[in-house]
């Protein structure tokens, strides 16, 4: 990492070599940081899960009561390694032709590590400098459904004081992402009445019932594209709907009394999802008062990310802008924690070096080049707290 300093070339290294898997603790990770933010005069929030796992950091150097700050924001879990094949340990950086590889390292502790430096550079050299505070965000479970992100707007988003701009440095090679879909997950457990097939009527069948509701999910879907919301920013341009996995029955000559299904929905901006939740609710009702309340059904959401829409008009966000090579504001195809911030009324773009067609990927990679040219975009957003006014 010839031309990145040596603060960012290990403080990269350093966050790829925790296995921060979704599943996993970050918590190492976390102290890890914490202690290199000792002595530097930053006020340091951590903000537990309910289990006390797993953990995100906030630290704030300036004034940290003060709105109108920047939070630099990036996420400390990895997708899992398992079942893909790496030419290197994932877990190690191995630098070749002008790349890093590692997991993580586009997706996206390369920005993290060089958040982090930037930060602890701010700290030993502007502290006084500061005007608006600047804060170092580092969430957990962002990949599993951004429930750090999520925990922390619950604890603290009344009372943080509203920032700027919130940069999320997921990999987008450095465009200003202003907007992305929601994701909304679902299992369905739909639980009928078994009995021997030779008289199905006894029996009220689970399977029978979820063709019912997929049906009706199959009908929504089609409804979405012909004359649901729509943005054409996005490619497709309307809410999509996909029924994932179905498990049910246990023997040909037994009425099915069991089956679970699962589906998510990814809505547009203006799209709560909450129509479609509507619509299936009127279905299960109606079909558990035609079997007389004997037939049960389980609705369970797991997964709630709504709509990030953002505004690029905003200060914040026009001052981001002027700061990029490429000036052109685009949607993400993915989903992130800008909604979170978004709707707590908290100014949010999502941009970062890297490119997302490399993250999830076995031997996944940033470029040295991105690298370089996300510390420099990460300096120049940080200098905006030095300024009054
Ligand atoms: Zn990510």
């Amino acid at each position: 990492m010839s031309t990145l300093n040596s603060t960012q070339t290990t403080l990269i290294k350093d966050l790829i070599s925790f296995d921060t898997t979704s599943i996993h603790s970050n918590l190492t990770l976390i102290t890890h940081v914490a202690n290199q933010l000792d002595d530097l005069g930053a006020k340091i929030t951590l903000n537990h899960n309910k289990g006390k796992t797993k953990a995100n950091l906030l630290a704030t150097i300036g004034p940290a009561d003060t709105a109108g700050g920047i939070i630099l924001s990036g996420h400390t879990d990895t997708v899992p390694v398992t079942g893909q094949d790496w030419r290197t340990n994932p877990y190690e950086v191995t630098e070749e032709n002008g790349k890093i590889f590692a997991r993580g390292s586009v997706d996206m502790k390369g920005f993290c590590g060089l958040a982090l430096a930037q930060f602890i550079e701010t700290a030993k050299t502007q502290s006084r400098l500061l005007h608006k505070p600047l804060s170092l965000l580092l969430t957990y479970d962002e990949e599993v459904g951004c429930f750090g992100a999520k925990n922390l707007i619950h604890q603290y988003g009344a009372v943080l004081p509203k920032p700027e701009l919130v940069l999320i440095g997921e990999p987008t090679s450095l465009k200003a992402n202003i907007a992305h879909k929601g994701i909304r997950c679902f299992n369905v457990h739909v639980k009928g009445h078994g009995c021997h097939s030779s008289n199905p009527d006894a029996g009220i069948s689970a399977i029978e019932h979820s063709h019912q509701f997929i049906g009706l999910l199959y009908q929504l879907r089609e409804e979405f594209r012909q004359s649901g919301v729509s943005d054409t920013r996005f490619s497709p341009s309307f809410s999509t709907i996909n029924v994932a996995t179905v498990n049910g029955g246990s023997a040909i000559n037994v009425v099915p009394d069991e089956c679970v299904f699962s589906f998510e929905t990814r809505t547009i901006p203006g799209d709560t999802g909450d129509y479609l939740v509507h619509k299936m609710k009127r279905c299960f009702e109606q079909a558990i008062s035609a079997t007389g309340a004997k037939l049960k059904v389980n609705l369970d959401e797991y997964v709630t990310t709504f709509p990030f829409a953002g505004d690029e008009h905003h200060s914040g966000s026009q001052f981001l802008i002027s700061l990029l090579d490429d000036k052109e504001v685009v949607v993400a195809p993915f989903c992130t924690e800008a909604s979170a911030f978004q709707e707590n009324g908290w100014n949010t773009i999502v941009c970062g070096p890297g490119s997302i067609e490399q993250a999830h990927q076995p031997n996944e990679f940033i470029t040295i080049q991105q690298l370089e040219r996300g510390a420099n975009l990460i300096e120049r957003v940080t200098q905006r707290c030095l300024t009054a006014g």
